[in-house]
Parts: structure tokens; sequence; C-alpha cells
């Protein structure tokens, strides 16, 4: 017996228990003296002993299917009962567990168990599903849900493993429209004064989701007294299996950075979506009318709808285009990294005699 041992050493003298025979010693403290398996942090790499208990049969398949994939092996159940589990594994090896429940409890324990490998480590183990992969990566993604990215595309396998994993750590799509009331109403008890309104229509007995729209106090109040005097629109496109468009609304604060305080969902993105949102925007800044509107400035990307929606709602107040969005349009018919500059400085120019020197130097 030379070989190594490290697996279940006690096999060597003891390697069967009869199934009627609980293997379980009580200390003074009665408290089971025998290994317990901790899933926490045994479930990583699993070592069985003869006597080991585990909580119940999932804990005990789950524990065989990740030794079998950590040390490349090839075995399956021949025996698969909630009360009686026995795995081995494949060519004939030597290798064999078996597990039985323990009288009145849940608990199922090691009573057999062989621990030597004489097979040869396989190069292609089946229980590697993709199940497992997705309950695998799961933590690493809810903390980085980009991981993978380009690297999975054309493996089909790693592609449906990450999209199990992130419906489990995203959820059901379906069911979370239906929290949608719910969480308005959670966020409108922990920040009141935000605005919080959902649309929907209602066919015979059904609903149907239409819009929602979420302000939070917080950020108004921040946005009316520390931000510039400008609100930038954008939209969307939502890739979720719903789709629909999301729209947002963000200002500048003191230090030029991005002030994003209100968005909505909505269907489409139309002169009506638009109308909607900026009015309840308005509502909730406080512009009662066109003349307290004269000193913000609106940026926008000459949406469908977008530029009419403002011009009808405040057309006293500065409406300007976003540059990167002109320069894209622009970009083609004049081509080349001149003329990309020469835009850029045009833009940047605040006299007129700036913007006529810029020309002239490019004539
Ligand atoms: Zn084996």
């Amino acid at each position: 017996m030379e070989r190594d041992m490290k697996v279940g050493d006690i096999s060597q003298y003891v390697d069967v228990l009869t199934d009627n025979v609980d293997f379980l010693n009580m200390n003074d403290e009665n408290e089971y003296t025998h290994p317990e398996f901790n899933a926490k942090v045994d479930m990583e790499n699993p070592i069985f002993k003869l006597g080991m208990c585990f909580s119940n049969a999932e804990e005990f398949r789950k524990a065989i299917r990740n030794h079998a994939i950590k040390n490349g092996r090839k075995m399956r159940f021949v025996k698969n009962t909630p009360n009686k589990l026995s795995a081995v594994c494949y060519d004939g090896c030597d290798w064999l567990i078996y597990v039985s429940k323990v009288q009145r409890e849940h608990t199922l324990q090691v009573k057999t168990f062989k621990p030597i490998h004489t097979c040869n480590r396989a190069l292609h183990v089946p229980k590697i599903s993709t199940k497992w992969l997705a309950n695998k990566y799961c933590d690493r993604l809810r903390n980085n849900p980009t991981w993978l990215g380009a690297s999975i595309k054309k493996q089909w396998s790693l592609r449906i493993a990450k999209a199990t994993a992130m419906s489990m750590i995203i959820g059901n799509e379906e069911e979370q429209f239906w929290m949608l009331r719910s969480y308005c109403q959670a966020l409108l008890d922990a920040n009141s004064g935000s605005t919080c309104i959902i649309k929907i229509e209602q066919y015979q007995d059904q609903c149907k989701f239409k819009v929602v729209y979420i302000c939070l106090d917080a950020l108004r109040r921040g946005f009316v007294e520390g931000c510039r005097q400008f609100v930038g629109f954008d939209g969307c496109h939502l890739s979720s299996s719903y789709k629909g468009i999301l729209l947002a609304a963000v200002g500048i604060d003191g230090n030029n950075q991005m002030y994003p305080f209100a968005r909505a969902v909505v269907e489409q993105e139309t002169y009506k979506t638009w109308l909607w949102f900026i009015s309840l925007i308005v509502e909730d800044l406080g512009i009662t009318n066109s003349e307290n509107s004269k000193y913000l400035t609106f940026l926008c990307d000459k949406q469908k709808g977008l530029v009419q929606a403002l011009a009808n709602l405040m057309p006293k107040a500065k409406h300007r285009f976003c540059l990167r969005h002109l320069y894209e349009n622009f970009k083609l018919h004049h081509k080349g990294v001149e003329l990309k500059k020469l835009l850029w400085k045009a833009a940047m120019a605040t006299r007129v005699c700036d913007l006529t020197w810029q020309w002239k130097s490019y004539n």
C-alpha cells in the first residue's frame, strides 16, 4: 500500500460498515466525532472519508460531481435514491463510495469507501454541464457582468452557461416587471418627495406595462441647488427580451461631471413619449412657465420627436445639438482628421472672430 492514501486514510483498516450500524460516535458534549462535510469550504475540492456525514442527498451528489471534475474522472451513480446513494468510477476502476441515511435523521453517512483510482485521468469529463459552469462562475459574474465577454462568442455552451448565471443573478425578467410596483413604492417610502409613475394598459383581466418614470427627490434637489443650468436628453434601446427605450435626463455638476437625475422606460421613442417625459421633468424642476426656463440650455441628439417636443414645451430656453452626433453625420460626406479637428475647434469658439479665424486658417 505505497500509493498516495491522502483520501480516506482509515479505509486501509476499515472500509466497509454495515448498513444497519450508524458510524456516528458521540463525545462527552453530545457532538458527532466523525468528519462532517462543510459545503462552503469542502465543495470546491471534495475529499471523502469513511464515516463522513453529508446534510442531504443533493449535497452528496454535488460533491461527487465536483470531485469528478476536479480530478478528471468519469463517474456515475449505480444507486441514486434519497436514502441510499452509491457512485463508482468508469472503466473497472476500484474507486467506490456508498452513503446511506442515518437512522431517524436526514444525514447521509459514508458507509463504504474505496479511495484509490486505478483508472487514468479522463480528457473529457461529462459532468461539466452548463448549469455547473453557471453555478461556478455566478459570483464572479455578479461582480463583473462583462467578464467572458468576447471570448465566449464561438463557444455555445459557455454562452448558455453565462446566460444561466446571469438569470440566476438578475432573476426572471417577467417576474421583475411584476415587482415594479413594489419597487416604486419602496423608492417612495425611502425617498419622500420623489416622483415614480407607472402606466399600464388593461386588457380584460390582464395588465400590460406601458411606461415608468422615476425621479428621486435627492437627485432632483441636487440638480436644482447644485448643477449648471443645463439638461441633456438621450434615449437608448434596451437589449432585454422585452425591448423598449430608456430615456434619461442628465445634468452637469460643478465639477463638469455628468449628473443623471431622471429616467423613464417607454415602448417607443416618439414625439408623444418625449413630450410626456419632458413635461414630468419640467414639473419636477418647478419650471412653471416659459419665462423661468429661459436660463436653461437643453441638449439633444436630434432624436425622433424630441426637438419638436422641446420647442413646444420650452420655446424660450436655449436648444443645442450634441456635436458628437452632428460629427457622425458630418463625416459621412467630409472625411479626414483635419476636418474633424476643425469642426471641434469651430464648435469651441466663443466669439465670431475666433470662428472666422478657424475657417481662414483652413482655406
Ligand atoms: Zn477512477
